[in-house]
């Protein structure tokens, strides 16, 4: 797996060494064309409210299909771009092409967020912000329909300048969400200063949640952080009706993953929108939760 060869990944024999790094250069070599001409597309997955019992929104997630090696995993290629200074060029064309795509979507009379993963290294390099304004001029999309994704590294790296370009998002209209969290270190007093409306709980948490109290409970305490907090929480990689019924029963507001909807191309967005089955979230109206 892409994993087992990652940046520490010891292989065991010499041969596997040379293979990954062969394959690195391979994708490091042929990512700039990718980006530049054409060689990668958005897929979206939706994001469903459990009280609205629809789809409220969708996350733009980027693929590559390399024509020699096939589907590279996008942690891979992004690692990647990250490490040859092409994370800004990549997010640009993540940028401009999602809310592009997404602005047609609205077009059609459909109130949907939409979703886009931001790299630490975009908000390092200082030009965020610039970036985000000018993709939501040329698409016409308004700010309050655009969600940007950070993940909780931004929580590690003590930089108030970081926090400034978050906060310059947020005045701008747009809604920052702190991704993947919990699966890193957060710090929970720096959490509460975060410009930060919105927490995407990792899969992690969710895997194990119908069979394992105790990670239940981590999972209700999250719910009632974001609440304490002001917060949206969002369940990530929510696969079964078992998952669910737990989350539900503990508040979670809003789920995404493959009970509720793989991702799509764009082109199929407003047929799984439109033809979402709402009996996906239970049969009932959730159970009034006490507090
Ligand atoms: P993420 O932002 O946490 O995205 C969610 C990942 O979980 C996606 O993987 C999605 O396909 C997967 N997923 C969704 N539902 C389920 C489920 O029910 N079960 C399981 N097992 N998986 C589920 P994907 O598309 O491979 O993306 C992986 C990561 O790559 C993303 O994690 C995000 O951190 C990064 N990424 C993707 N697109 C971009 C991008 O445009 N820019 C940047 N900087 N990072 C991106
Ligand atoms: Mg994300
Ligand atoms: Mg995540
Ligand atoms: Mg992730």
């Amino acid at each position: 797996t892409v994993k087992a060869q990652g940046k520490n990944g010891v292989r065991a024999s010499g041969e596997g060494l040379v293979e990954a790094s062969a394959r690195r250069s391979r994708l490091a070599r042929d990512l700039p064309g990718a980006i530049e001409r054409g060689g990668l597309r958005l897929v979206y997955q939706p994001v469903v409210g459990v009280h609205e019992r629809r789809v409220l929104g969708a996350e733009a997630l980027v693929r590559w299909d390399h024509p020699v090696l096939g589907p590279v995993p996008p942690e891979e290629f992004v690692g990647l771009a990250e490490d040859d200074g092409l994370i800004v060029p990549l997010q640009r064309w993540v940028l401009e092409t999602a809310t592009a795509e997404h602005a047609r979507l609205v077009a059609g009379g459909r109130d949907l967020k939409l979703g886009v993963n931001i790299s630490v290294r975009h908000l390092q390099a200082r030009c965020l912000v610039e970036d985000v304004t000018r993709a939501l001029e040329r698409s016409g999309l308004p700010a309050r329909l655009l969600m940007v994704e950070v993940t909780e590294s931004v929580l590690m790296d003590d930089d108030q300048r970081l926090l400034a370009e978050l906060a310059e998002l947020s005045a701008l209209g747009c809604v920052v969400s702190l991704d993947d969290f919990g699966k890193g270190y957060s710090s929970l007093a720096y959490l509460a200063r975060l410009p930060v409306d919105v927490l995407k709980m990792d899969r992690g948490f969710v895997s194990g949640i119908d069979t394992d109290p105790r990670g239940a409970a981590l999972v209700g305490s999250v719910v009632d952080l974001g609440r304490t907090l002001g917060m949206d929480v969002v369940a990530e990689g929510v696969e079964t009706a078992a998952q669910r019924e737990v989350l539900v029963s503990l508040g979670c507001g809003f789920l995404q993953g493959w009970l509720t909807g793989r991702p799509v191309p764009a082109a199929e967005l407003p047929a799984v929108v439109d033809g979402f089955d709402p009996g996906l979230l239970g049969a009932r109206e959730p159970l009034p939760v006490p507090w």
